[in-house]
């Protein structure tokens, strides 16, 4: 299991409606996507699963949801004014702009080794504020949404009655304009966090790191995503940011490497500190910037020492982004329904050998493209019994269906396709964009179609999932495409039901087909909802 290629994952996104490139018919903005219609279910099902975990179901947590745009001083205060920098090179031949961190003294674009020396970029996005264009009435889009929880940090104290430890956990957007944004929604310059800063007694600061390292790796795992994909990482000691005690990041295994999906910071007093008043009187154990501009102490009140003491920060900071990612690319199969027979694979093969010849010969196709479609078309060939479903992928890759021969290819691979392979999402059904599909054995007999829409009706309007009616084609089509979003129950509507069958037994009973085992049960119409509910988990 689990997607093999960056490919896989953004064809699929694209041909079902996950995720599109943005702006794409102005020619795109870099950097930027946008969810589809399952896309945003999918998402949305992630983030609630956060929030449910972190905010509902602990009792030591409260929620907010802070402006993006704050007063420019958050920025100088945080320290992103002046540290929230990449250092960055030009190439010199072609002119492109890298983070020189990730690249090895070469330009990825042309090759050449003649870079500019490294410059420091910020990262910050500004923008001005209000109508009249007067150089001191500008701000940021935030980079990240954790200052909006500091600056809250008293409001939220003094409203909530909150003793120490507590949370507070926000989730929205945040911008940063990268110098290389890539690997599709894994680094962009919009994207979605869901933090935490949880506020602890100092001196408990790093039993509760360590407890919530374990907490955050237990809910990604309970999301769906596997142990041997996810590996916390300790930074070493030069690696920390310049606030951080100790950070702990898990890494995810993405298609295209191991990277960062959240980090799990120990941040001290620093943050509390920096946006503090008097900071001389608050016995801060980090080292922070003077602050002549805060109006408050950011500090907590400890009722059993009569002591005011600026807690310490432990900071849950993942990427909802790069948590779709996650979740996609794990959840992705392509699988071999039964064993396609070799007269059958033959013509595809030479289909597909046909095809990446005229790719290769085809002068129009940007180099980009090019590589592309030629690196996955021989990835299938390398395989062509295991990976032949991933065709329908590489057809609609940017560049293939300008491809003279992609229509012949097409016409050969999809009769197999349809009937020997799939392509499946194992989401956990609470992540699951759709979670129900009712549809009926024959589109046009009114008795079928009826029952079928009410069933839909009705376990819609319980309110608990996302169900959809489809009858776009015959059943054995329709399984695959919901198996092909992840949707993990069919429920299918046919004579049977409506006691037109052999069997007078199954009058009022339905198919249920399951994403997974594909084994079908019946079931009665009448215990259909609490059936459904109690295998959605
Ligand atoms: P990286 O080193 O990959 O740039 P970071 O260490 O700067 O990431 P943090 O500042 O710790 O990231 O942000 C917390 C989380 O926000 C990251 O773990 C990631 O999931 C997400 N994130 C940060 N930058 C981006 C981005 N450009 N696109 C998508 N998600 C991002």
């Amino acid at each position: 299991m689990a997607a093999q290629t960056m490919e896989q994952l953004v064809s699929l996104s694209k041909r079902r409606g996950f995720i599109f490139p943005g702006s794409a018919i102005y020619g795109g903005l870099q950097g930027t996507y946008d969810y589809g219609p399952l896309g945003v279910e999918l998402k949305n099902n992630l983030k609630l699963a956060w929030w449910r975990a972190n905010v509902w179901e602990r009792e030591d947590m409260e929620g907010i949801d802070a402006s993006i745009l704050m007063n420019k001083l958050t920025w100088r205060y945080s320290g992103h004014e002046e540290t929230f920098v990449d250092p960055m090179v030009d190439c010199k031949g072609c002119k492109m702009r890298w983070r020189a961190d990730q690249i090895a003294g070469k330009c990825p674009s042309c090759g050449s080794a003649e870079l500019t020396e490294p410059r420091p970029f910020n990262l910050m996005f500004k923008t001005q504020v209000g109508p009249v264009p007067d150089p001191e009435s500008f701000s940021y889009l935030r980079p990240e949404t954790a200052q909006g929880i500091f600056l809250n940090f008293k409001h939220v104290l003094d409203s909530t009655s909150r003793k120490l430890p507590f949370g507070i956990a926000q989730m929205g957007k945040s911008f940063r304009n990268e110098i290389t944004p890539r690997n599709f929604i894994f680094r962009v310059r919009e994207f979605e966090q869901m933090e935490i800063e949880f506020f602890v007694k100092p001196g408990e600061d790093e039993a509760w790191h360590q407890k919530w390292v374990e907490d955050r790796i237990n809910w990604w795992l309970s999301v769906g995503l596997s142990k041997d994909n996810l590996v916390p990482y300790h930074q070493k000691a030069n690696e920390l940011a310049h606030y951080a005690k100790a950070t702990v990041d898990l890494l995810y295994r993405f298609p295209h490497g191991l990277e960062e999906l959240e980090g799990i910071a120990n941040r001290t007093d620093y943050d509390l500190g920096s946006h503090s008043k008097d900071q001389g009187s608050l016995g801060l154990k980090a080292r922070v910037a003077p602050n002549s501009h805060s109006t408050e102490k950011l500090t907590y009140f400890d009722a059993e020492t009569k002591q005011h003491v600026v807690p310490f920060v432990i900071e849950p900071s993942a990427g909802v982004d790069r948590g779709v990612l996650a979740v996609l690319s794990e959840a992705y199969a392509e699988e071999q329904v039964k064993p396609a027979p070799a007269d059958r694979l033959k013509p595809v093969e030479e289909a597909l050998g046909t095809f990446l010849k005229s790719v290769s010969r085809n002068e129009k196709l940007t180099a980009d493209a090019k590589n592309a479609l030629l690196a996955e078309g021989e990835r299938i060939e390398g395989a062509l019994g295991e990976r032949l479903a991933s065709i329908t992928g590489l057809l609609s890759m940017p560049g293939a269906e300008g491809i003279e021969v992609a229509k012949k290819l097409r016409g050969q691979v999809d009769p197999v396709v349809d009937e020997f392979y799939r392509t499946v999402l194992h989401f956990k059904p609470r992540l699951a964009p759709i979670k129900v599909a009712v549809l009926p054995l024959k589109k046009n007999h009114p008795g079928i179609v009826d029952v079928a829409k009410g069933i839909r009706r009705r376990l819609q309007s319980s309110g608990s999932m996302r169900v959809v009616y489809d009858d776009t084609g015959a059943i054995g089509k329709l399984y695959r495409r919901q198996d092909e979003i992840g949707t993990p129950f069919c429920v299918t509507v046919d004579f049977d039901t409506l006691g037109d069958g052999k069997d007078a037994s199954t009058k009022d009973t339905v198919t249920v087909r399951h994403r997974d085992s594909m084994a079908q049960e019946r079931v009665a119409i009448s215990e259909l909802e609490g059936y459904l509910r109690e295998k959605m988990g």
